[in-house]
């Protein structure tokens, strides 16, 4: 048993291994595999083994600097979703106290207390005035 691990220390030096991306992939791949088998489409298992195929291919890539990018990439991605669902959640839960626009010159966010009737807003990034009701 031992020696047999040992072996597979060795064959896999130099080796991707699973990453945050590869469990992602293995986890998705699980998830579609349940809801395929539960609503029987094939395609979805189809789909579901071709990431299950992906992420065996990346565990064993010897091009770690490729994958390492890749997984970059996906951690960045999910910083941004996880970011964003947090500001999401934060303004549902001011909805009542605050309402939340678009700056019409330069599209960004920004947001004015509630029941102040029609007031003139300053976009605090481009210094443009408009008038809203709040
Ligand atoms: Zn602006």
């Amino acid at each position: 048993m031992r020696r047999l691990r040992e072996k597979l220390y060795e064959w896999m030096q130099g080796r991707n291994g699973v990453d945050e991306m590869g469990i992602f992939l293995i986890g998705a791949s699980l998830v579609l595999l349940i809801i395929s088998s539960l609503l029987s489409v094939f395609l979805l298992s189809l789909i579901a083994f071709g990431l299950l195929i992906y992420s065996y291919f990346r565990v064993f890539s010897r091009n770690i600097g490729a994958r390492k990018a890749e997984n970059n990439r996906y951690l960045a991605e999910r910083e941004r979703l996880r970011f964003k669902l947090q500001s999401q959640k934060v303004r549902f839960g001011l909805r009542k106290t605050y309402k939340y626009l678009k700056c019409k010159n330069c599209k960004k966010k920004m947001r004015v207390p509630r029941g102040k009737g029609k007031i003139e807003v300053t976009c605090p990034h481009c210094g443009e005035k408009f008038i809203t009701k709040s």
